[in-house]
């Protein structure tokens, strides 16, 4: 089949590189000047690193199969990673599971009322659906208490998802702190993640040579205007006007993408009208190159209304490996619609602001640790799954014949990630091989079964031949 693939980030790769080594003759589409979308890299300072800061857990099957797949699983650079928790002017360990249990902001009590609330939602629940209908801002603090609401949880959901956050389900919370417990690998009390040495650069880059191998025609700078439908089926692809045939599309971009790509008539389909409902959050992340580490830690909360952030992400220890000094590069995030600030504030106020802001969390940081400092923007950088969402989820097949949609809004419960992105990216092959709709799992508890990418795995069972006719007596 020829096949069409509308957005060059992890998933789109993915895609690409199955459906080619499957005999398809397939071309990716990208508008960015280089492929991985959200997981792209740039240098600021001399050093490659991702755009905006990625890491990689045990628990990310599809992507660690990949890696080794592209003979990259030596580049992984394995840390102990650690997190602090800054609060009312002191920075408190929050690595391991008896810094909860010596966090000061609560008194003993609250500690241990925490402590058991997130035992019963890691350890005594298995499923988030009872979680659906439950609101995080009622649930968390009649039983976390209120006061590890006020400390710990309001601020992170602030962050996630500002104005929405008192619409945000408990089912997506019960993920997230189903995930976290992941970081550790089984019986081990210590976070490791890992950071992909030369960035995620890396990976995209080994992608990309295995693409052209495969024979995928890769087009970068260009931004798809039309999915062609005639009589109900998708034809292809309109580019700077000119129509080019496929047998299929496959759509793995964002959803706002998507609205002007079809016919207006899909605005009355109940499908498409889910799709075109979808709310993004916009990401503004100060980078920062720094002559010296930040701090300590990887991941240091920032909970204090005076500060207009939440989080510093310190690359430092996570870069560096056989004793190398690592890349002293920040992550200052904060998500927000993108008609407010700080996605609408200025580079210059937000670099004023945050400086000030990390100041107070580390009171040695001045701008002359600063070798070089980037305001990256994103509108489309995480999914408000408020709600019921489960019933705001598309199928694969979509109801135009031969047009498949896979994205990130189908990840539900889970958070973004490149490794659910892979894992999507899994079941849509098998969607465009077989024509038909691939159910999905993405529990963090259940959904972890292997997802065959072979053509033949497709294949319905061969027919069992007939039983001879018994001889006649
Ligand atoms: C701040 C931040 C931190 C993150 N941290 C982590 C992490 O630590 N670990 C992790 O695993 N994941 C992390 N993620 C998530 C991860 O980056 C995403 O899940 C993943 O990259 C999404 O890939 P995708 O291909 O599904 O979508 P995208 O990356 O959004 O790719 C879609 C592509 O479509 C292209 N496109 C748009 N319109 C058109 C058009 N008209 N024509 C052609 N192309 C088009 C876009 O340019 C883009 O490249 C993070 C994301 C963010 C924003």
């Amino acid at each position: 089949m020829k096949i069409a693939i509308i957005g060059g980030g992890v998933t789109g790769i993915a895609e690409a590189m199955y459906l080619a080594r499957n005999g398809h003759q397939v071309t990716l589409y990208e508008k960015q000047k280089i492929l991985g979308g959200l997981a792209a890299w740039f240098n600021i300072a001399g050093r490659d690193v991702e755009r905006f800061y990625h890491f990689i857990m045990t628990c990310d099957k599809y992507y660690l199969d990949m890696l080794e797949d592209l003979g990259l699983s030596e580049e992984l650079n394995w840390v102990n990673t650690t997190t602090a928790f800054y609060h009312g002017g002191s920075v408190y360990p929050f690595s391991e599971p008896q810094d909860l249990l010596k966090f000061k902001p609560l008194n003993v009590f609250q500690r241990f009322r925490l402590a058991a609330t997130l035992a019963y939602l890691t350890k005594l629940t298995r499923r988030w659906e009872p979680f659906e209908d439950v609101l995080a801002c009622e649930w968390l603090p009649k039983y976390a208490g209120k006061k590890a609401w006020e400390v710990i949880f309001r601020p992170m959901l602030d962050m996630k998802f500002g104005v929405h956050r008192d619409r945000m389900s408990m089912a997506w919370l019960w993920a997230r702190f189903n995930m976290v417990g992941q970081y550790r690998e089984k019986g081990q009390t210590k976070e490791k993640r890992a950071w992909l040495k030369g960035s995620s650069r890396t990976f995209i880059e080994a992608a990309e040579r295995e693409m052209l191998r495969l024979g995928v025609t890769i087009r970068k700078s260009v931004s798809i205007e039309r999915i062609e439908v005639e009589d109900g089926r998708a034809t292809g692809i309109v580019l700077d006007g000119e129509f080019e045939p496929f047998d299929k599309v496959v759509f793995s971009s964002s959803s706002v993408a998507l609205r002007p790509m079809l016919p207006k008539e899909t605005e009355d389909d109940p499908y498409f009208r889910k799709i075109y409902d979808q709310k993004y959050y916009g990401v503004t992340c100060l980078v920062a190159a720094l002559k010296k580490p930040f701090n300590e830690y990887f991941w240091t909360y920032v909970s204090d209304p005076e500060i207009p952030f939440v989080g510093v992400i310190n690359y430092a220890d996570f870069t560096s490996w056989e004793g190398q000094p690592g890349h002293n590069v920040i992550y200052v995030p904060w998500y927000s619609e993108t008609d407010e600030a700080p996605y609408t504030t200025d580079n210059e106020t937000i670099i004023r602001d945050y400086i000030a802001g990390l100041k107070k969390v580390q009171p040695e940081f001045d701008e002359s640790w600063i070798d070089e400092v980037i305001v990256g923007r994103d509108p489309n950088a995480a999914m408000v799954c408020a709600g019921r969402y489960s019933g705001q989820l598309v199928p694969l097949k979509t109801p135009i014949e031969n047009l498949v949609f896979a994205n990130l809004s189908q990840i539900y419960p889970q958070d973004r990630g490149i490794s659910l992105g892979l894992k999507l990216a899994r079941y849509a092959v098998r969607t465009v091989e077989t024509g038909e709709d691939t159910p999905m799992d993405f529990s963090p508890l259940t959904g972890t079964e292997e997802i065959p990418v072979d053509a033949e795995a497709f294949q319905p069972a061969a027919q069992a031949p007939e039983a001879e006719p018994a001889p006649a007596r």
